[in-house]
């Protein structure tokens, strides 16, 4: 079962006759940095037009091969396929109290963000008591936010945290960010990375032209030796992150080298996404980025404790929602509550409830919003990103207190610590071998998600953001939304985008 989807990876928008923009690194770089709204329009709906529009008919038919195939192998559907990888009978309900657990806080960030792009965008672009339009958050999915942190500092004169410009002004490379991360990683007595990962792994877009898909990705060869990482690698903060993410990946493969090859993949796919993500925690901590020279200055007060804890909730909070609907619109898609006449509305359902985000544009049945997602066409399965996001900050709460690093836990940075690095590769060790439950055990010492760790993390920001939201009396959330006018091919109703806009929309009929 193998479709030929890597056109899209590869599409371009035209801005005129001659210059055609890939979404890596061109496209991606006007929604990190533009910060005029018609710009961000072009690149949000060229996008769009360019990769999901063209792969509708083409989705359909994969949907109905994969649930084939998954029904062949003893699955009800391909979404209860993946779903059975979590080996956990009441997953989607676990799932959606986590949800419950965690919406509060992403309401608090939602109506904060939304505020200051008021500031930015005007009245007539933004509703303070409405969805936000999808195409202002910094990344062309709306997926993580970090990238608008210039509009929605706290502090700006409080100590920020970007370390790009160090990164820059030392003339980092591609190459030297993974060797620092491999440091970190072997600090706390895991693996280094072998010859044949330096040797063979592409860390950076190719000069030659070469058409390459550029999403980051790590990948095992199964031969105990051959592992490496396909990258197209910015020196940027978020990049770094990113290195670290991925180094993981290898991480985790070279410590279940040794199992039988079925036991070869994470306890389960969120914990595989968590490892790199759980040094990154250390990596970011001000206190860190000083140690290895990418801030000068670490100041110990209220603000630069917020300005730091906004940065990554930008990241780390933004994501929760997007995470959590990604897979659940494909499984509704499996199983057939979801019809292949209705699939961008009930995407933009989704979008629209958990998100609170709304199209910038009218969207139809002719558009297909959700194949511009690397993961849709790709066939990734995503619902192990919302798993790690939360998992990450038990693991991280978990390792500190082996390291003897005091609270708070936002402060926390494991670098050398040989108990914690124990800890994690103990758990690497077991592969797939055992039920996940006995690998968090290992871990934390229980067997359960949860998601006090996370909100122990960010304590400071929730209290924060509460307060400055009820400073600016601002309404939490946004209204019940009515999609009855959304007729197939004509689109969103005009009425129901004059409700999300407080003005009609000026001129992209
Ligand atoms: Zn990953």
């Amino acid at each position: 079962l193998h479709f030929d989807f890597s056109y899209i990876f590869s599409s371009t928008v035209c801005k005129n006759q001659s210059t055609c923009l890939p979404l890596d690194p061109d496209l991606n770089k006007i929604m990190a940095e533009s910060r005029d709204y018609d710009e961000l329009l072009f690149a949000w709906q060229g996008w769009r037009n360019a990769s999901g529009r063209e792969l509708r008919s083409s989705y359909k038919r994969y949907v109905e091969l994969a649930n084939l195939a998954a029904k062949s192998n003893g699955h009800t559907d391909n979404g209860a396929f993946w779903r059975s990888l979590y080996e956990t009978p009441t997953f989607e309900e676990d799932l959606e109290a986590l949800w419950k657990d965690l919406e509060p806080l992403y309401i608090n960030i939602h109506a904060y963000v939304r505020r200051a792009l008021y500031k930015k965008y005007g009245a007539e672009r933004i509703n303070l008591k409405g969805p936000i339009p999808a195409h202002l958050l910094g990344n062309m999915w709306a997926q993580t936010w970090s990238s608008i942190m210039d509009l929605v500092i706290p502090y700006p004169d409080a100590t920020q945290v970007d370390a790009t410009p160090a990164m820059i002004a030392q003339g980092w490379d591609p190459k030297r960010m993974f060797e620092e991360s491999d440091r970190f990683f072997t600090s706390i007595g895991l693996l280094p990375m072998p010859p044949e990962f330096w040797d063979k792994s592409m860390l950076e877009k190719p000069k030659d032209g070469r058409e390459v898909v550029c999403h980051a990705s790590a990948w095992d060869f199964y031969n105990r030796k051959d592992f490496r990482i396909k990258q197209c690698t910015v020196v940027t903060m978020d990049d770094l992150i990113t290195v670290h993410h991925e180094m993981g990946h290898v991480q985790y493969f070279l410590q279940y080298k040794d199992q039988p090859i079925s036991f070869r993949d994470g306890a389960n796919p969120g914990f595989h996404e968590a490892i790199g993500d759980v040094l990154a925690l250390s990596v970011s901590t001000p206190k860190h980025l000083q140690s290895i020279g990418l801030l000068d200055k670490v100041e110990d007060n209220k603000e630069s404790t917020i300005n730091f804890l906004m940065s990554i909730a930008l990241d780390k909070i933004a994501f929760l929602p997007f995470g959590y609907l990604m897979d659940q619109w494909r499984w509704k898609v499996f199983d057939g509550r979801i019809s292949s006449s209705e699939y961008n509305k009930e995407w933009w359902n989704m979008r629209m409830k958990y998100q609170g985000l709304c199209p910038p544009v009218p969207r139809t049945e002719e558009d297909f919003d959700p194949g511009a997602k690397f993961h849709i066409p790709a066939n990734v399965p995503y619902v192990r990103y919302f798993v790690s996001f939360v998992i990450q900050f038990q693991f991280h709460k978990a390792l500190c207190e082996a390291a003897g690093q005091p609270a708070p836990l936002h402060n926390c940075d494991i670098y050398q610590s040989k108990e914690a690095g124990k800890l994690l590769g103990d758990v690497m060790k077991m592969g797939f071998s055992k039920p996940w439950p006995e690998a968090m055990t290992l871990i934390t010492g229980q067997a359960k998600m949860s998601v006090q760790p996370l909100m122990e993390y960010f304590q400071p920001l929730i209290e924060w953001l509460e307060e400055e939201n009820k400073k600016n009396g601002d309404v939490l959330g946004w209204p019940e939304y009515d999609w009855t006018p959304y007729k197939s091919k004509l689109g969103v109703h005009e009425s129901t985008l004059k409700r999300w806009f407080t003005a009609q929309f000026p001129v992209f009929y």
